[in-house]
């Protein structure tokens, strides 16, 4: 049984708590790994050694850091087959998704490398006689990012990379379902030249994240997971007085209007529905028809496109659509939800409970779900399935799945299909959630724009990556200057209002 470790000042440290959490294979619900649990004091003494490395990091120029993001992207892409491989031996995701994965962290690394030109500062000149205001962004100090399991490369590297390009040192405590992959990067960071300690990548559960929030070097937490555990760990660091955002959970919802073209809509409904299992914080997971016959066709169309769905292991290649859930727990509380809706009288029009695959019955895995004429009552309606589970609401306007949309607690992502700019620009407008598709299903913004959520599903302030992410990573220092006049024209020595 292979054990996993710590990565600290550039190296793979052995867990000392004795304590350990199982890591899965779910397509085969083997342990195929164990990851150790930090304790708080194993926390404390990896901070203590980041606060250190922290001091030459951040005095080292930003074009110099923003090289090692350079050489850290071609390493990534040098990589790109063997991390994606570690991120669906783990995840269960397919290769392709894998790949994915690995791809829309890079992309984020890859704006890092110009983190020079977003950490300009601001300068006024003249503001007064002699005198000059400049503003600047300094570092923070040490950071924490919590990342979830459902994506081992991209969100570990949303933080870790303009963390470190800010001149900060991260303690990244990646999710101990899949924690390889973190481990991984953290290696290949060093290959590019990051110094010892500056990336701290601590393996743990609810012990040491209480750690973090309670460390009095830890300067921001930015956390990614569900909406609970995002609100309680905003809370704990606010009251800490740390910077925090926090990402949580979602409730997807796409919008199909009667003039929309409906096999475009049934092909996107499937991708974000089931893609990666509808493990994905961007999933559609209720399609909003606008008219009952706008309904009717959606089913028609969405039904042989569902059943035509491979489900598999990653190990069987790009032929699978989508692979296992996490864990068990997670499979039973997907069946557990699929038996809640056909008892609160949803029609199951597809139904994934008794799904088997030969040779892989220990597999977590479930298949796809169709539901239609789900009310807002309803479980399934109200809970996060986080599963391949589509429920189809049925609405008579235009306004009322726009409301259904915005009274929905979750605001991540929605989208709407349609053939009309006027409803289109209406919608994107007017809904109260953070990331907005038109005639696109799964609207993650390029890296250059900032990832977010609104309502329930984040916490705090900024967004992740992009522009907002240097703010959130720096902190401004202004300074007033004024240089007397003296040898140029002789002392000046009364105190002067500006004019
Ligand atoms: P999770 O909340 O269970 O775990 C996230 C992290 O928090 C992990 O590192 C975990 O170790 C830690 N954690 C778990 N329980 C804790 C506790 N009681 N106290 C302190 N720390 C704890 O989430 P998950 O199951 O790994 O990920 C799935 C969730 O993440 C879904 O809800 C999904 O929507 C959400 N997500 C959101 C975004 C986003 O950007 N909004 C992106 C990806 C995933």
């Amino acid at each position: 049984m292979e054990e996993l470790s710590h990565y600290i000042n550039g190296e793979h440290v052995k867990g000392t708590s004795g304590r350990f959490a199982d890591v899965y294979n779910p397509a085969t619900g083997e342990v195929q790994a164990k990851v150790p649990l930090a304790t708080v004091e194993e926390l404390n003494e990896a901070v203590a050694k980041a606060a250190e490395a922290q001091r030459g990091w951040g005095a080292t120029n930003p074009q110099r850091r923003a090289r090692v993001m350079m050489k850290f992207g071609a390493l990534i892409n040098e990589h790109m087959d063997e991390l994606a491989e570690l991120v669906s031996r783990e995840h269960g995701k397919t290769l392709p998704d894998g790949r994915g994965d690995v791809q829309r962290g890079l992309e984020v690394v890859e704006v890092c490398m110009g983190a020079p030109s977003l950490l300009k500062g601001e300068f006024t000149d003249s503001g007064g006689p002699g005198i000059d205001l400049y503003s600047m962004r300094q570092p923070l100090g040490v950071v924490a990012g919590i990342t979830p399991f459902n994506f081992p490369a991209m969100i570990p590297l949303w933080k870790m990379a303009p963390a470190l390009s800010c001149g900060n040192a991260m303690i990244l405590k990646p999710s101990e379902r899949c924690p390889s992959t973190s481990l991984r990067l953290a290696e290949l960071l060093k290959e590019a030249g990051l110094p010892d300690g500056v990336l701290q990548v601590v393996n743990g559960d609810k012990e040491v994240v209480d750690a973090i929030l309670d460390n009095e070097t830890i300067q921001a937490v930015g956390f990614v997971g569900s909406t609970p555990i995002a609100q309680y760990i905003y809370g704990r660091a606010a009251t800490n007085g740390k910077r925090a955002q926090c990402f949580g959970g979602a409730k997807n919802h796409m919008i199909i209007m009667p003039d929309a073209d409906m096999d475009k809509a049934a092909d996107a409904l499937v991708g974000a529905g089931f893609g990666a299992a509808g493990e994905r914080c961007m999933a559609i997971s209720v399609a909003v028809p606008v008219g009952q016959k706008t309904a009717d066709t959606l089913i028609e169309k969405l039904v042989p496109r569902i059943e035509k769905l491979k489900v598999g292991p990653y190990t069987a290649g790009e032929d699978v659509d989508y692979g296992p859930v996490i864990t068990a727990q997670a499979k039973n509380r997907i069946l557990g939800l699929i038996d809640s809706g056909v008892d609160q009288g949803a029609d199951l029009v597809i139904d994934g409970r008794g799904f088997a695959l030969q040779g892989y019955e220990d597999g977590y895995f479930v298949g796809p779900s169709l539901f239609d004429k789900v009310t807002p009552e309803m479980d399934i309606y109200k809970e996060e399935i986080f599963g391949p589970v589509l429920s189809q609401v049925r609405t008579d306007s235009y306004e009322e799945a726009l409301k259904l949309t915005m009274d929905n607690p979750y605001g991540n992502g929605t989208a709407i299909y349609t053939a009309d700019g006027d409803t289109a620009r209406d919608f994107a407008n007017r809904v109260n959630v953070g990331m907005v598709g038109i005639n696109f299903p799964i609207p993650v913004p390029l890296s250059y724009h900032t990832f977010g959520g609104w309502k329930k599903s984040a916490f705090g302030d900024l967004n992740q990556y992009g522009p907002d992410a240097f703010r959130f990573y720096t902190k401004t220092k202004t300074v007033t200057a004024r240089w007397f006049s003296g040898i140029k024209e002789g002392g000046e020595f009364n105190f002067k209002a500006m004019d």
